[in-house]
This record gives C-alpha cells, sequence and structure tokens, in this order.
C-alpha cells in the first residue's frame, strides 16, 4: 500500500455515505415535480413552465445517475484500497468516473429517459390534464435521435406477426398480463386493476386504453392469459 494515506480508506467510505444523502435529496425533488407539473399544466398559460419543469426533471435523472456513478466508483475504490491494490486511487477514481459518465451521455434523449419510472411518472401526470385517452409509450412520443435504430420498441417478432408486449397503461413492458375479452388487448394486471378500480370510483365505465380501442373493460371481462405470459418472459430474458 505504498502511496496511500491509510486513512483514506475511511474518508472514501464516509464519501459513500454522503452520495447517499445526495440521492435522497435528488428523489425527494423529483417526487415532488409530477404534482407541481400536473397543477401548472391545468392552465394553457403556463405551457412554458411545464416544459421548465419537464426539462428540471430530465437533468435531476442526469444527476441522479451521476451520483450513482460517483458513489459505485468510490464503492469499488474503497474495496480495492482495502485489498491494497490501489496506488493512485484520485486517477483510478477519475477515470472510473469519467467513463460511467461518458457512456450515460452518448445515449440518446430516448435511451435516457422513456424507461425512466420517474420522467414516465412527470409525464403521465401532465398527460392525465392535457392529452386524451392513453398516454402513448414515452419511446413513441420522444423524438428518434441518431443513435435511435428503430429497433428499441418491445415488439418481438412471433411467427411472422408483431406483438405489442408494452402495457398500455404503464408504458413499461406487461408484467403478470391479463387479457381483455372484450378486444384481446393486453395489460398488466396490477396497472389494469387500479384503472377500473378508479373508474369504478368515479362511477364512470372503463373502456380500454389502447390508442384506438373503445372497448368496455371490466374486472369480469379480464381472462388469463398463461400463453403470452410464458411469452413475455421468454422475451424479457432474450433481451
Ligand atoms: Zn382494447
Amino acid at each position: 500500500m505504498q502511496g496511500v494515506d491509510p486513512e483514506l480508506g475511511s474518508r472514501v467510505r464516509r464519501l459513500v455515505g454522503e452520495y447517499g444523502v445526495v440521492r435522497d435529496s435528488i428523489n425527494a425533488a423529483l417526487a415532488f415535480l409530477p404534482d407541481a407539473a400536473a397543477d401548472l399544466a391545468e392552465f394553457p398559460s403556463e405551457t412554458e413552465r411545464v416544459q421548465e419543469l419537464d426539462g428540471a426533471c430530465r437533468e435531476l435523472i442526469d444527476m441522479l445517475h451521476a451520483a450513482d456513478a460517483r458513489a459505485e466508483s468510490l464503492t469499488a475504490l474503497h474495496r480495492s484500497i482495502a485489498d491494497g491494490r490501489c496506488t493512485e486511487p484520485a486517477e483510478t477514481y477519475e477515470k472510473s468516473v469519467g467513463a460511467a459518465l461518458s457512456r450515460y451521455d452518448a445515449q440518446t434523449t430516448r435511451q435516457k429517459y422513456a424507461r425512466n419510472k420517474s420522467y414516465i411518472e412527470f409525464r403521465s401526470r401532465v398527460w392525465e390534464v392535457q392529452g386524451e385517452g392513453a398516454m402513448p409509450p414515452l419511446t413513441d412520443a420522444i423524438p428518434a435521435e441518431p443513435g435511435d435504430d428503430g429497433n428499441d420498441s418491445d415488439e418481438l417478432e412471433i411467427g411472422g406477426a408483431h406483438i405489442d408486449y408494452r402495457c398500455p397503461l404503464t408504458a413499461a413492458l406487461l408484467v403478470d398480463p391479463v387479457i381483455n375479452s372484450a378486444c384481446a388487448h393486453a395489460y398488466s394486471r396490477e396497472a389494469v386493476l387500479q384503472y377500473i378500480a378508479s373508474a369504478q370510483q368515479n362511477m364512470v365505465r372503463a373502456k380500454c386504453p389502447a390508442a384506438g380501442c373503445t372497448e368496455n373493460l371490466s374486472a369480469r371481462s379480464l381472462r388469463e392469459a398463461p400463453d403470452l405470459r410464458r411469452r413475455v418472459e421468454r422475451g424479457v430474458a432474450l433481451r
């Protein structure tokens, strides 16, 4: 362990803990944004403010990623100091953080945000106020950039037919799917049960949330989809 200050290991470990605090603060801000945006979205005059919050949401997601990259690099550094393998801690750390940050920067807007839970939540809340019907998946809503090769959707080719494995409610891959007998659209079970319950609470008839579909939807029209579940699980494993 030539040249490495023996105190360094514990200082590094403390820093990892501090990034945990940073992470909590960023998450707290992220949790607050969707409500704020949904309130503003009620007013057409506040469109620009909603856009600003959209930008802020993406920035916070970037910050969270950067904090994670630093915490992970520090954790690895701590391990290599403890093992006595580390001779140049500052260089090792900078190099590892730099590599993680440039990998992230190289991603397209879609790759960074379209499947990010916080961003989906943000856009969904604004959509609930401003949009009509089910929100299109963000992989479609965010314009393609060079690097988005069009193979980014969750469509897998099965027997020559493209089947969409995304839930129209969550915009994410189906989880524990069930099928509406009325139209054969599939949804994630938990999401569709919540959707039906909230329609009941509002005393409106639930309609299928799939784009362009107007069929009715109720707990009684749902059927199990063991085949689809297997295909989804296999599809996830292939990715
Ligand atoms: Zn449908």
